[in-house]
């Protein structure tokens, strides 16, 4: 199979010194482009600004911002089996980037904000015969917001995990969570190592594409 992997945060910047982002770093997103690189598959890994290292044997595409995150995504997707989208994405961007840097003449100063590109929604209009596995990191209502997106977003499988939790979310080498698929079956794991983590859904991900396409390797 071809797995399409994103990972890492996205930076908007609003000037060329400043920019909006999140605390991922992405090693979600890099354990699971190891772990489909060592069950043999081909990975194509897209991954925002983190000092994090794409794993050997992976074709890594470098991308900063959501667009340019959605355009890396929609240039490799006809080629892909399987898709995860474990990059936290940016929901919004600054309505407009400044040429030069925002001096602090104002005490107080309105960012406006724009919608960025939800990149999964969109690929779960254009679905095909690909796996769409997505990542929904919440604060509250973990269960119920990840049925929502599952089902929105067209999603075979989301793995959802409550990034207050201790243990759980962003940076860390471990995580807490919930895989939900389509049929309706969600599996509360306990904590474990992102590494761990990402071997189980790599193994989830073959069993979906196999019985969907039992003589298709
Ligand atoms: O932000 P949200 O909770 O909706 O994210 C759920 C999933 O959608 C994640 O897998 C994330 O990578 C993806 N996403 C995306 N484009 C966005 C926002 C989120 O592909 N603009």
């Amino acid at each position: 199979m071809h797995f399409l992997i994103t990972a890492g945060p996205t930076r908007e910047f609003l000037d060329p010194v400043r920019f909006l982002s999140n605390p991922s770093t992405g090693r979600m997103g890099v354990e699971l482009a190891l772990a489909a690189r060592l069950c043999g598959h081909r990975v194509t890994l897209v991954l925002g600004p983190t000092p994090l290292s794409p794993p050997k044997g992976v074709d890594c595409i470098r991308v900063g911002s959501a667009r340019e995150m959605s355009r890396a995504v929609l240039g490799r997707y006809g080629a892909s089996d399987a898709v995860v989208m474990a990059a936290a994405v940016c929901d919004y961007r600054p309505a407009r980037r400044r040429a030069g840097k925002m001096k602090k003449r104002r005490p107080e100063v309105t960012l406006e904000l724009k919608r960025n590109p939800d990149i999964l929604k969109y690929l779960g209009k254009r679905k095909g015969k690909r796996v769409l596995v997505g990542f929904a990191a919440e604060t509250e209502g973990l269960l119920r917001n990840a049925e929502k997106k599952l089902r929105e977003k067209n999603l075979d499988m989301i793995v959802a995990n409550d990034v207050t939790q201790e243990g759980a979310g962003f940076g860390g080498k471990t995580n807490i969570v919930l895989i939900l698929d389509r049929d309706g079956r969600v599996e509360r794991c306990p904590r474990m190592t992102k590494r761990a983590l990402a071997r189980k859904l790599v193994r989830c991900i073959e069993r979906i594409r196999s019985r969907s396409f039992p003589v298709d390797k």
